[in-house]
């Protein structure tokens, strides 16, 4: 076995993110020779327990970042700032402190100047999910065959880049560094874009009268069963997420609502060319996603 990138490693939130990253650490032994796990409640720490995933808990952040030399901020990003400031006076010098967040400009901004002198930042995000949340939802194959996106201000130290790449490789991932307002736009087109359509549809359904509402949930076929997974969605982690990518999430959704506009506008003058076209690159995008393995 080769050895571990990390001697003890401090995962602060074991949800879907974090308790994956666990699993597959205790399970290989090359990711961190120690995993110690951290979250809000102590209701999820003891479910860490029961399923054997990490070899300490510690419900006080800043004692679960003692000794660690690498620490993944794997909470919502909403409560990074906090959690930033309670651990930086505990982190070990040269530690290296990354995180999972679903946003990168915003934690830069809310974590970025709070990282003390000797320790290195290097953002991170890798682009795997599913609706479920908390400590039993993660799985060792969550990050396999996904990317996983570094997103480093100007001046980090290569060498901690490089083993926060070394970590997400032996997690199964692929690596790319982005510009992190790059990540913020990609990121609002691919993801967050299509949460708040699923959520605002599962809303717009749920708002209609009782005997339809009824209909709805009785006959949803694919379309409609499949806007329903993504809006299971944990909402702590959404709305911090909405809130964290807050321009290009708006930018994005505006060029959506003038493109929904014009189909709208296709279908009331009949203009067949218009819609199958608009269909047809749809269908293309799909074969794309599914010829670079992302289906
Ligand atoms: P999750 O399953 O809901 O787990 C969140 C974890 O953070 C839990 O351990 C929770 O503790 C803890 N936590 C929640 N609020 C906190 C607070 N205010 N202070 C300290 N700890 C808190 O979430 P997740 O899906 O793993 O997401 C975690 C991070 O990964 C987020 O930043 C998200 O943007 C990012 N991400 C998510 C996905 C996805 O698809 N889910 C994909 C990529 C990246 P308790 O259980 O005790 O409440």
């Amino acid at each position: 076995m080769a050895e571990p990138v990390f001697r003890r490693l401090a995962l602060l939130g074991i949800g879907l993110i974090g308790s994956s990253v666990a699993r597959i650490a205790m399970q290989r032994g090359d990711v961190a020779a120690e995993v110690v796990a951290n979250a809000r409640t102590q209701a999820s720490l003891d479910r860490v327990t029961a399923l054997g995933i990490a070899h300490r808990v510690e419900l006080d952040p800043a004692k679960a970042v003692e000794g660690a030399d690498c620490v993944m901020l794997c909470a919502p990003v909403g409560a990074y700032a906090a959690l930033a400031e309670a651990i930086a006076p505990h982190l070990a010098p040269g530690a290296i402190l990354t995180d999972v967040g679903s946003t990168k400009q915003s934690v830069i901004r809310d974590v970025g100047p709070l990282v003390p002198a000797g320790v290195h930042f290097v953002p991170g995000h890798p682009l795997a999910g599913t609706e479920h949340s908390g400590p039993d939802s993660g799985f060792v194959e969550l990050f396999t065959g996904r990317w996983t996106l570094l997103t480093p201000p100007p001046g980090t130290d290569p060498e901690s880049v490089e083993k926060i790449a070394e970590l997400w490789r032996r997690c199964g991932s692929m690596v790319e560094i982005m510009e992190p307002a790059h990540h913020d736009r990609v990121l609002a087109i691919v993801s967050h874009l299509p949460h708040l359509i699923a959520f605002t549809i599962c809303g717009t359904a749920d708002d209609l009268a009782d005997e339809t509402r009824q209909q709805v949930l009785q006959f949803a076929a694919s379309g409609f069963r499949d806007f329903t997974r993504i809006a299971a969605s944990d909402p702590e982690m959404w709305r911090d997420v909405f809130l964290n990518n807050r321009e290009a999430l708006l930018e994005m959704l505006a060029r959506f609502t003038e493109d929904a506009q014009a189909m709208a506008r296709a279908v009331r003058w009949g203009d067949a060319a218009y819609i199958e076209d608009k269909i047809g690159r749809g269908r293309k995008i799909r074969r794309s996603l599914i010829e670079l393995k992302q289906a």
